[in-house]
C-alpha cells in the first residue's frame, strides 16, 4: 500500500457513488464500514441486533465494532486503500493515522462537501443494494425501477433516511466527523483536498480522479 484515500463529507454528499466508481475503474481496495454494518444488521446475532439498533437512530456504532473490521482488512492489504465514510471519530481518526504513518502510507484526504439544502434532496431519492451500489431516483436511475444494474438485487430505502433520523447524523456529523476533518487538516504531510459535491456525478469522479492521476506521476 503507497497510498491510502479518505473520503469524508456528510451524509449524502456522493461517497459511496464515487467510491464505487473509482472501485470499478482503479485497481484498489475499498473500505466501506457502512456497507459492511448494513449488512451485518441484517442478521439476528448479537452484534447484529446491537448494530441495528445504533443505524436506526442514526447512531455512531461503537468504535471498536467498526475498527476491529477495518484493522482486519487493512493488515493484510497490499493494494492502495480507499476509505468510505472512515473515519468517522477522532478516536478512529487517530488510530488510521498512526497505522499508515508507520507504514510510510501517504494519505490523501478528500473532502466531499455539500450544502444542508441539498443533503435532504440526496438521500429522499436514494436507493441503495446490498452490494453497495447507489442509485438517486432523479440524478442516477437504475435501468429498470427498483432493481441494482449491477447484480439484479431489489433495491431498498436504508433505515437511516427517515427525516429526523437524517437531521440527527447531520448533526452528528457536525459534531463527531468536522473535528475528524480539522485533525487531517493540520497534518503536514497529508495531502488535504476538498471537492465541491454539489456538482453532477461524473464531474465529481473527474475531480476525484486528479488526485489519484498526480499520485501516479510520483
Ligand atoms: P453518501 O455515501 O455520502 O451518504 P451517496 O453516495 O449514498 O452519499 O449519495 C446520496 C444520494 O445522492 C444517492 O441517491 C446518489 O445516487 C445521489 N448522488 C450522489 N452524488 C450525486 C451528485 N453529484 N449529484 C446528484 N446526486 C448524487
Ligand atoms: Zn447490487
Amino acid at each position: 500500500m503507497k497510498n491510502a484515500y479518505i473520503l469524508v463529507g456528510p451524509p449524502g454528499a456522493g461517497k459511496g457513488t464515487q467510491a464505487e466508481l473509482l472501485d470499478e475503474e482503479l485497481d484498489i481496495k475499498l473500505i466501506q464500514p457502512g456497507v459492511f454494518l448494513r449488512k451485518e444488521a441484517e442478521k439476528d446475532t448479537d452484534v447484529g441486533v446491537l448494530i441495528r439498533k445504533f443505524l436506526a437512530h442514526g447512531l455512531i456504532v461503537p468504535n471498536q465494532i467498526v475498527d476491529k473490521k477495518v484493522f482486519q482488512v487493512l493488515k493484510k492489504v497490499k493494494k492502495d486503500v480507499l476509505f468510505d465514510g472512515y473515519p468517522r471519530t477522532i478516536p478512529q481518526a487517530e488510530k488510521l493515522y498512526e497505522f499508515l504513518t508507520e507504514k510510510k502510507v501517504k494519505i490523501n484526504f478528500v473532502m466531499i462537501s455539500l450544502q444542508d439544502s441539498l443533503i435532504m434532496e440526496r438521500i429522499n431519492g436514494r436507493r441503495s443494494c446490498s452490494c453497495g451500489e447507489t442509485f438517486h431516483i432523479k440524478y442516477n436511475p437504475p435501468k429498470k425501477k427498483g432493481v441494482c444494474d449491477k447484480c439484479d438485487k431489489k433495491l431498498f430505502i436504508r433505515s437511516d433516511s427517515k427525516k429526523n433520523i437524517v437531521k440527527k447524523r447531520i448533526e452528528l456529523y457536525k459534531k463527531e466527523t468536522a473535528p475528524v476533518i480539522k485533525f487531517f487538516k493540520k497534518k503536514k504531510r497529508v495531502n488535504f483536498v476538498k471537492i465541491n459535491g454539489a456538482k453532477p456525478i461524473e464531474k465529481v469522479h473527474q475531480d476525484i480522479l486528479v488526485i489519484f492521476n498526480d499520485n501516479g506521476k510520483d
